[in-house]
């Protein structure tokens, strides 16, 4: 006797999300071997990787990692879009227990006190109906035993799409793009915050929110994102 799941998966089986061949019962969202190919950076367990570098002289930061090689053509490029455009929160769901897992293995990010996403302009959020970070954030939170927290940047300037532009045209779209919210931000005082992105390219956007937040006294700043061009 098939068990329901079991008849829905033969009904209706369910597709790698990057190569589209059929998954077997025991596979989720990506197939063995597509899983197998994701380029990972391991940055989580490096000092001084090239995440980390891309800060240097520009923000204080106590660490940075990105957790996956991104670029035009490969597995990456393609997950990020369909979590930021398909509503495949359950993207964000499995990249946020990977992440989790390796951070708990590594000595390096240990002791976060919360988990901050870079925020999305309010008629962006509309438009497209979520934050792409809030499902990755919230579970990554979650297993880290820290805070999840969405309410303590704001992004006030509706900046242009990003893709096109250089470095320079970047930085003076977000330059104060991002603020602290008017909320009480006491309790974060002398607290250690991650702040996430999902894909990390000059840095631009994150440089402005860690500038924001370090107007909290005493907070200690470290920086995450899922990719990284390469
Ligand atoms: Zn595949």
């Amino acid at each position: 006797m098939f068990s329901f799941k079991a008849l829905l998966h033969i009904l209706f089986p369910e597709v790698c999300l990057t190569c589209q061949k059929p998954l077997h019962t025991n596979e989720h969202l990506l197939c063995t071997f597509c899983s197998n190919e994701l380029p990972k950076t391991n940055f989580i367990n490096y000092p001084e990787n090239q995440a980390e570098k891309i800060f240097y002289g520009r923000v204080k930061i106590k660490q940075a990692a990105a957790y996956f090689w991104y670029n035009k053509k490969n597995i990456v490029q393609e997950l990020i879009f369909q979590l930021k455009y398909r509503k495949h929160e359950e993207i964000g769901k499995l990249l946020a227990y990977w992440v989790a897992y390796d951070m708990k293995q590594s000595e390096r990010f240990k002791n976060i006190d919360c988990i901050v996403p870079v925020p999305m302009h309010p008629k962006k959020l509309r438009k497209r109906g979520y934050n792409q970070l809030s499902i990755f954030g919230e579970i990554l939170a979650k297993e880290l035993g820290c805070n999840y927290d969405e309410t303590v940047l704001k992004k006030i300037k509706n900046t242009v799409t990003q893709t096109k532009a250089g470095r320079t045209k970047r930085w003076e779209n977000v330059q104060n793009a991002y603020v602290l919210a008017q909320i009480d931000t006491s309790k974060y005082e002398g607290k250690h915050i991650l702040v996430i992105d999902d894909v990390l390219t000059t840095g631009a956007t994150l440089e402005a929110c860690t500038l924001a937040l370090q107007q909290i006294e005493n907070v200690t700043l470290s920086i995450f994102t899922i990719a990284m061009g390469v």
